[in-house]
């Protein structure tokens, strides 16, 4: 009982692991690659292996006559030929993980074919003998057709050898070859036991072993996980798009008001008051222009996580900018006690091809905050160059003597709305996502920055950004800065557009301290039905985000009147760095950002009006 217990246990134990195999992965999605469909038909073949083989082990003590011999020698002919198919079917695996050559493979796979068939029948023909002893339970055949099979086994087993010898150092086949070895080495044991005893079959199992291990090594990712992962995904982009949108609608909402408290305060500073009410009215000023700093902060932010910021590239002229940035530090330094110093290497070439209106925020976030940290002592803004071929290293440092930063909190210090050191900087004005774009930033255009510290002394902030160099020398000017002090505009006519009564209020009023005659419309339609019934201005300011007929919409519709030749200027809340190009782009004569900049709405009527 105990002999027929071991005796009949490798064919059970077999069919199970072949089953289990099976469950295991026809149970779950799998990935359809040639990879994969190869290892299905091989565990197919492995369960109509062991199948066979336990029904062989148990059907024969019913068979096992003399009549009934040649059937029997038969069925063990039949097992011999899956056999075969088996490691013809693991060869060709072997070979098509190896190569990736489809023409190739085909023709292997043919010759493959015509193989099988051709020794299938070599072993059905040539004789075999069997032998069953019905006491312990095993059956053993041998013989030519026998031998024949295991000659071609060997041979199949000896080149696969050879190719994972060959291949053995690629990284991309890593872990492929561990089922072949797991092959060889069981095959050798095998070997070793049917030494001692011939009756001793443990084949069957040697072949669900070899697969079982391989359904570790083939590529199947998990799809049901990567399905959910992907849900997962999806849902928290919906999440953070959402915020997205949240964030850009609720800035541009704000901006709204905004442009009425900043438009009316600018137009009464104008007016006759006392020095008091003149001090207030600048302190409103300049409150909201914090306030405006901070809704395009979080613009800028949200943009950039939503990926929707794209780098601008163009030709540029870098002394504009770094001009442009030195009067913008000095500006806002005032009179505190701090001297500033700044050099620019002189071998930096003057026309660069990069974006650098996101080169110019980058490098004044850092001269802000140096201004906003630093009480006394200095600031050190230096552009230095590294040329190689056609690409210009900008190296911008800039250094102050302030207040510095902890070592603890360097490691903080990009982290959007992170302020540190708040028992020191309350009074400062800030967010903390200066930083947090000024990163983002470098690293879309592929720079680097880094951060020098210590507390008490000072900062050190180095940013490097790759420039492309063009041939030219200088750039020809298409907005010449324009002297507005002594322009009449006079009994000029204009339409403003905006779908907000409060801006258009605000607008005609700012307008009219020119004495230009304004007309104010609440949407494109009726700014379409006047221009196409006859209305003319010399200027028109049309608002882009309107209900229904958005300002861009608007513009395409006035261009296919025609005759229609009146400059269009947008002027719209859509405030963040960058949209002034898009608008251009999009056909509008000139840009004019809400909450209006005085200076700003001067330039524009004096280039459109004068
Ligand atoms: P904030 O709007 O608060 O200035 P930033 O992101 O620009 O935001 O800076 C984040 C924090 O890093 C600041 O709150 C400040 O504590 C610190 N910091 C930035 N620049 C400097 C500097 N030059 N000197 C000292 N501390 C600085």
């Amino acid at each position: 009982m105990i002999s027929n217990f071991t005796n009949t246990f490798f064919p059970i134990s077999s069919l199970a692991i072949s089953i289990f195999i099976c469950v295991l992965y026809f149970g779950r999605k799998n990935v359809k690659n040639k990879e994969t469909k190869l290892y299905s038909i091989l565990i197919i073949c492995g369960l109509i292996e062991s199948t066979y083989y336990v029904c062989l082990t148990f059907g024969v003590d019913l068979i096992y006559k003399d009549y009934m011999y040649s059937l029997f020698q038969y069925l063990n002919k039949v097992l011999g030929i899956i056999y075969l198919v088996w490691i013809t079917l693991l060869f060709y695996y072997v070979v098509s993980i190896v190569s990736k050559n489809s023409n190739t493979l085909k023709k292997i796979k043919k010759i493959l074919i015509f193989l099988t068939c051709i020794f299938s029948a070599i072993i059905l023909v040539l004789p075999i003998e069997v032998w069953w002893d019905p006491k312990r339970y095993v059956s053993n055949s041998y013989g030519p057709s026998l031998n024949f099979l295991y000659t071609i086994f060997l041979v199949y087993l000896f080149v696969m050898f050879i190719i994972t010898i060959i291949n053995n150092k690629r990284k991309d086949l890593k872990g492929k070859f561990i089922p072949l070895y797991t092959l060889f080495v069981l095959i050798i044991i095998s070997l070793i036991v049917r030494a001692f005893d011939p009756l001793f079959n443990i084949t069957s199992n040697i072949l669900s072993l070899v697969l079982l291990v391989m359904y570790h090594t083939i590529e199947n990712p998990d799809l049901k996980m990567i399905e959910q992962l992907n849900l997962a995904k999806d849902q928290a982009d919906k999440a953070n798009r959402a915020k997205s949108d949240f964030l850009s609608s609720m800035s541009h909402e704000i901006r709204t008001p905004l442009n009425a408290i900043v438009g009316f305060s600018q137009a009464l500073a104008d007016e006759d008051l006392t020095e008091e009410a003149k001090e207030e009215v600048d302190d409103i000023i300049m409150a909201s222009n914090s306030l405006l700093e901070i809704v395009n902060g979080i613009l800028d932010i949200s943009k950039i996580e939503s990926e929707k910021l794209e780098i601008v590239n163009s030709e540029y002229e870098f002394q504009e900018v770094f001009d442009d940035l030195v009067a913008l530090t000095k500006a806002r330094m005032k009179d505190a006690p701090v001297d500033f110093r700044y050099h620019l290497d002189s071998s930096i070439p003057n026309v660069l091809y990069g974006d650098h209106t996101r080169i110019k925020q980058i490098i004044l976030n850092l001269l802000t905050n140096a201004v906003k940290y630093t009480k006394q002592g200095y600031i050190d803004f230096t552009v230095s160059s590294i040329i190689k071929n056609d690409i210009c290293r900008l190296i911008v440092s800039v250094e102050d003597s302030g207040i510095g930063i902890k070592e603890e909190n360097i490691s903080k210090l990009f982290d959007k709305f992170e302020r540190l050191d708040l028992e020191k900087n309350i009074t400062i004005e800030g967010t903390g996502l200066g930083l947090a774009i000024t990163k983002k930033l470098v690293e879309l255009m592929n720079g680097k920055i880094v951060v020098q510290s210590i507390y008490g002394k000072g900062s050190k902030f180095t940013v490097a950004i790759d420039q492309r160099i063009t041939q030219k020398d200088h750039l020809e000017k298409k907005d010449e800065k324009i002297e507005v002090k002594n322009i009449d505009v006079s009994n000029k006519r204009v339409l403003i557009v905006d779908d907000n009564k409060l801006n258009l209020k605000v607008a005609s009023h700012l307008l009219q301290g020119y004495n230009i005659i304004t007309e104010e419309v609440e949407s494109g339609f009726l700014c379409y039905d006047k221009i196409s019934q006859g209305s003319t201005y010399d200027l028109i300011f049309l608002d882009d985000m309107m209900p229904k007929m958005s300002g861009v919409e608007t513009l395409k519709k006035l261009k296919t009147i025609n005759g229609f030749n009146t400059p269009v200027v947008v002027l719209t809340a859509n405030a963040i760095v960058g949209m002034k190009d898009k608008y251009l782009k999009d056909g509008f004569d000139d840009y004019l950002a809400k909450p209006i900049n005085k200076d700003e709405l001067y330039k524009v009527i004096a280039k459109y009006l004068s």
